[in-house]
């Protein structure tokens, strides 16, 4: 922000990235000066800070980009060399084999595993310094012939060079859509509505064409994990060198670029995951919100802002459109669109009058299991789905939103669970690498080969998780070809698209996974979907864990049937009658949310939509301290509600969160509500003032864990 011009030279009154509410002056050195803008994107900083209570230093700091704050531009490092171990594969194939091979040497085959995970082959350094496997396993597998070390140049960015041939003609259905939006008032947010499969990629980038070609710019969001080749490539294949594409994959340097190019009008389209809704995009012109309902736009440090609402409020300041997509719409925007303050375009039909798959729901609990297998929840309805797949060549897709080998270990004999040092939380049984670990605090020790509070010598593992499910369909489909794509191997750079790229070129035939593996997905070959515990978010102490469920079925479930081919969705759960469930297996959105909006409207305690909701989490080292904050910040909510805002907000607890302990801290929370917004502004800029750095405040929070 720049002040009145001094006599002497430039004054700005500069805002301190620090959690500090007071501006200060600096006198704006020459070097400097063409880089300050007036009034540069402070207003909607202003708003994030005023919305959502952060200090105004933190609220700019997340809209320009790290390495902006420096003056200077870091020099990126040259491109290196990078040691890879690659897999030979010499002779690995049978289960037997390893059992054999690796029978005295279990370092070794949890390397082997691991690279196994990681696709095939992996950087040395990756495994060495991030998985601490042992570096002296590496080289006896090699030594053992079977794998070898390669010199490769630094693994090139996939985005890089990437395009498409330009996109097919438009639909009958998807022309009236994009006509139906261009003629709607700019001024008027719209909700493109469309089943999976129906085309939404397209419809936006033909809205996003008529902009640029209008000599404006704008700005597409997706959720990080759906930034993927096949994305980027459809939109090269539209705007070729007008696009900058924001992923997080880029360094500092290649980011600061990226944004001085947008900034100088050079490129006009911005592509990326939540942050990009600050993108310097020039005259924008439009803000699209791909799976506008997905909680990764929600950004987890302060300013805790949310991508669709900030990009509301940036469409609005700048005059641009606002279009959110969704197959399965947050019940926010939906009620927004009931309210008529988003209009609402939908797309009932897949693209070439595809059906939507039919989906099948099993009943863990009574579903006739295969027979050798009682403790992995594995139908025989799944199993003769997944097996004639194989048999006809076509691509299955397995959902376990569980990483890991086991959820947790249990004793037979005394019931004792071994759970995290640091939080309150069980540890996950992993394999490759052996260990347990904690998800929450990364804290990790070995698998207790007999109980630690009564010496019993079995230890059992319970709850089934995606290692496990890995290791179970090598043993049962012998012959397929099976990539797991979970958080633990997707950790290197570009593992992600690596395993991506492979099920697109059909050398994966089974690609298993948790949440990653539901969104975005275009495989005409895969026939066969199946959910193999659809319960493992239903019961989270959450009131979205309904929500949450139903879009991860309904998502999944859309990855299926996308070619000639047709396919099959299996669901399995022991909730067969629970709504999500329901709703998910009939694709059907308004079933979903005519049977949710009650369960959060009065006279149930009401929650979002139906009411404003913010979080005040207290932690602190000191369970007694934390819990006697948290009393007192309940207890200034109540007298500020009663005092000042005519008993308007409703205040909930202190109670422990239902993750009470997490990295070493006790954490106790307090909910707080109002049907006016007004209200809860007024609370959270009156707490910005006060402020206090053991308590964390989260409008519209996305867990409530
Ligand atoms: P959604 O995001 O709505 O699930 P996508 O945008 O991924 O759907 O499109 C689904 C598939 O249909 C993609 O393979 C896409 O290339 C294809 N497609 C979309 N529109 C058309 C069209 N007009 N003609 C032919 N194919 C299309
Ligand atoms: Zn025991
Ligand atoms: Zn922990």
């Amino acid at each position: 922000m720049i002040g009145p011009a001094g006599r002497g030279g430039r004054y700005a009154s500069v805002v301190l990235p620090v959690p500090v509410n007071r501006p200060y002056i600096y006198e704006v050195p020459d070097a400097l000066a063409e880089r300050v803008v007036p009034g540069a994107r402070v207003e909607l900083g202003r708003w994030l800070s005023d919305y959502y209570g952060a200090p105004l230093g933190l609220a700019l700091r997340a809209i320009l980009p790290g390495p902006l704050w420096s003056a200077a531009r870091p020099a990126g490092p040259p491109p290196a060399a990078e040691r890879l171990l690659v897999l030979t594969r010499n002779g690995m194939d049978s289960l037997l084999e390893r059992e054999r091979r690796f029978k005295r040497a279990p370092k070794r085959r949890a390397v082997y595993e691991t690279v196994e995970a990681l696709g095939g082959s992996a950087p040395v350094s990756h495994l060495v310094n991030q998985l601490r496997l042992s570096r002296n396993s590496l080289e006896g597998l090699v030594q053992q012939g079977l794998a070898r070390i390669e010199r490769v140049p630094e693994m090139r960015d996939p985005f890089a060079a990437m395009s498409s041939p330009p996109p097919p003609t438009l639909t009958e259905d998807q022309r009236n859509v994009v006509a139906g939006i261009e003629s709607t008032p700019v001024a008027v947010p719209v909700l493109l509505h469309g089943v999976t499969g129906s085309g939404k990629t397209l419809v936006y980038l033909e809205i996003l064409r008529g902009v640029v070609a209008s000599d404006r710019g704008a700005i597409l969001l997706v959720p990080e994990i759906a930034l993927t080749p096949q994305t980027v490539a459809r939109v090269r294949g539209v705007f070729g060198d007008h696009v900058a594409v924001l992923h997080s994959g880029l360094s500092d340097g290649e980011r600061a670029d990226a944004w001085r190019a947008l900034r100088r009008g050079e490129r006009l389209v911005a592509v990326g995951p939540r942050s990009a809704v600050f993108a310097p995009v020039q005259r924008l012109g439009a803000i699209v919100v791909d799976e506008e309902h997905e909680p990764s736009y929600k950004q987890g440090s302060v300013p805790r802002y949310h991508a669709r609402d900030a990009a509301a409020v940036r469409a609005q300041l700048e005059g641009a459109r606002l279009i959110l997509g969704s197959a399965t719409p947050s019940l926010e925007t939906l009620d927004q669109a009931a309210q008529g303050r988003i209009r609402t375009f939908a797309l009932p039909d897949r693209v070439g009058a595809r059906p939507l798959p039919p989906v099948e729901i099993v009943d863990l609990r009574s579903a006739p299991r295969v027979e050798a297998t009682a403790t992995i929840p594995w139908s025989e309805a799944l199993d003769s789905a997944v097996a004639g797949a194989l048999e006809r060549q076509e691509q299955v897709i397995l959902l376990l939103n569980r990483r890991g080998f086991a959820t947790f270990v249990q004793c037979p004999a005394c019931g004792n669970v071994p759970g995290c040092p640091q939080c309150a939380i069980a540890l996950t049984v992993h394999q490759t690498p052996p260990a347990l670990r904690c998800h929450y605090c990364g804290h990790e020790q070995p698998v207790p080969e007999t109980c630690a509070l009564c010496g019993s010598a079995t230890q059992r593992l319970r709850g089934l998780g995606t290692q496990q499910l890995e290791h179970f369909l090598g043993e049962r489909f012998g012959r397929a070809r099976i990539a797991r794509m979970d958080l633990d191997t997707t950790t290197s750079k570009w593992a992600h698209h690596h395993i991506l790229e492979r099920m697109a070129s059909g050398a994966v035939d089974i690609l298993l996974g948790t949440q990653m593996i539901a969104k975005g997905l275009d495989f005409p070959n895969v026939t066969v979907v199946g959910v193999v515990d659809a319960d493992t978010g239903l019961h989270f102490p959450d009131f979205r864990a309904g929500e949450r469920t139903f879009q991860l079925v309904a998502q999944v479930a859309g990855r299926a049937g996308r070619g000639p081919r047709g396919g099959l969705v299996f669901v399995q759960t022991r909730a067969p009658d629970h709504h999500a469930i329901r709703a998910a297996a009939a694709h059907s959105v308004a079933q979903f949310a005519a049977a949710e909006l009650p369960l959060r409207s009065p006279p149930n305690p009401p929650y979002p939509p139906r009411t404003g909701l913010v979080r005040f989490v207290v932690s602190g080292t000191d369970h007694a301290w934390t819990a006697d904050l948290a009393e007192r910040v309940a207890a200034w909510l109540r007298r500020a509600s009663s005092a000042r805002l005519d008993g308007m907000l409703t205040v909930l607890g202190p109670a422990p969160c239902p993750l009470m302990r997490l990295k070493g801290k006790w954490r106790w929370h307090v909910l707080t509500k109002a049907a006016e917004p007004r209200v809860l502004g007024r609370v959270v800029r009156a707490w910005r003032a006060k402020s206090h750095r053991a308590v964390m405040v989260d409008r519209d929070p996305v867990s409530l864990l």
